[in-house]
């Protein structure tokens, strides 16, 4: 017997747009294998959300579907993106909608060298093992802000999150006058305490003594010098066994390339987050390895870093990995523990095992997304 035998869960699924569909079907299919040689079974109920869905109805995302998907056991998100529908609409509308209504706080993005995937830099001899901890409602991804062509600029700045509400306008005159722009970012204490929280019990269970905050505060002193302050109270205060360290990010990002392996944790405001985890995706090994998951108390979703790249949507081109290590992160949020290493493993299993023709299209080989879904799960 395992903790697993006999357990149901109830899953959300919405493939979206582009190759979300060809990925996201990799995804269900390894994690139900693995679900299911553990005994536990997963139910999969789809949304059909998405660009043909609003091109189709002119709906984004109902309030009723968000109520629903609050009672499931956690959502799998493929992609959102159509060349078709004005850049912003439906990121704004479902993916920024449902992160913000289930206040998924966190956005954890790994980044692991995979056998036989190819990297950009030498690691001489060493792997890539680390994560972005992304900050995910804050910082300069709050919205607010406005452009002018009268050299004035004056918007309502009324923001709502889970723990709190502000209230306030953005003011602001440029003398001479001319066209510019305004945006404004914010850091919480309550944000940054829970966030930092998260990364330290990341490392703790991850066996490391060190989180790595990234910062900017000599150039950004207030709102990068209250994050890392705030970060290095809480974990000093809550986590005695974990040194806080601290990187500017320009020069985080200068260390990643030269050594790609030296870091563990990063812990990151929103913007930063955004940036050093695509550079942490492109230096482990590409857009189709790299899984993402946005976590919070309420309803998590784990979707891959990848967009909807319409380039190659329906040309087998797709590499499904990124989705199906994004199911790994799911498996291991509902508690599956021993099914997500089921499926890491039998990705390994599957690059390792391959001949330079059996490998994904992306990494210089011919295996298309069906064939490398085929793959995965006789792996497991
Ligand atoms: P967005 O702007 O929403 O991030 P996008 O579709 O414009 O999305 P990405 O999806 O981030 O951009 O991808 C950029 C390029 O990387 C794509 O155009 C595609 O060629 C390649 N790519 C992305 N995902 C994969 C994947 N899973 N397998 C193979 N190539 C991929």
């Amino acid at each position: 017997m395992n903790g697993a035998e006999g357990k149901r869960f109830s899953i959300a699924v919405l493939a979206g747009d582009g190759i979300g569909p060809e990925v996201i079907s990799a995804a269900r299919r390894a994690a139900d294998a693995a679900a299911s040689r553990d005994g536990a079974s997963l139910e999969w109920v789809e949304y059909p959300f998405g660009a043909s869905f609003y091109l189709r109805t002119n709906e984004i995302l109902p309030d009723s579907a968000l109520k629903e998907m609050s009672a499931h056991s956690a959502m799998m998100l493929g992609a959102i993106g159509d060349p078709a529908v004005k850049p912003g609409i439906l990121e704004r509308g479902i993916l920024l909608k449902l992160r913000f209504e289930f206040d998924q706080y966190v956005n954890l993005r790994p980044a692991a060298s995979l056998p036989n995937v190819p990297t950009p830099v030498p690691l001489n001899g060493r792997r890539i093992d680390s994560v972005v901890v992304r900050e995910n409602t804050e910082d300069l991804y709050i919205g607010l802000g406005d452009m002018s062509d009268a050299g004035c600029v004056d918007a309502p700045m009324d923001l709502k999150r889970a723990g709190y509400s502000a209230t306030g306008r953005l003011s602001l005159r440029i003398s001479p006058e001319m066209p510019f722009a305004a945006q404004v970012a914010l850091n919480t204490k309550f944000a940054v305490e829970r966030i930092t929280r998260y990364a330290c019990e990341t490392a703790r269970k991850r066996g490391e003594k060190v989180i790595t905050v990234v910062s900017k505060s000599n150039a950004v002193p207030a709102l990068y010098g209250f994050f890392e302050d705030t970060a290095r109270e809480t974990a000093n205060r809550e986590f005695p066994d974990i040194e806080c360290k601290v990187a500017n990010v320009d020069a985080l990002c200068y260390h990643l390339v030269r050594s790609p392996a030296m870091y563990g944790v990063l812990l990151c405001p929103n913007l930063f987050g955004d940036i050093v985890s695509d550079l942490q995706a492109g230096l482990a090994g590409g857009m189709g390895t790299a899984a993402g998951g946005n976590i919070g108390d309420g309803l998590s979703m784990f979707e891959p870093v990848h967009g909807s790249a319409p380039d190659i949507a329906g040309t087998g081109r797709a590499n499904p990995i990124a989705a199906v290590l994004s199911s790994v992160l799911m498996l291991r949020h509902i508690g599956l523990d021993k099914s997500a290493e089921r499926v890491e493993r039998a990705v390994s299993r599957y690059l390792e095992s391959s001949r330079r023709q059996e490998l994904p299209i992306e990494f210089g080989g011919d295996f298309t997304c069906g064939q490398i879904e085929e793959a995965i799960i006789k792996n497991i």
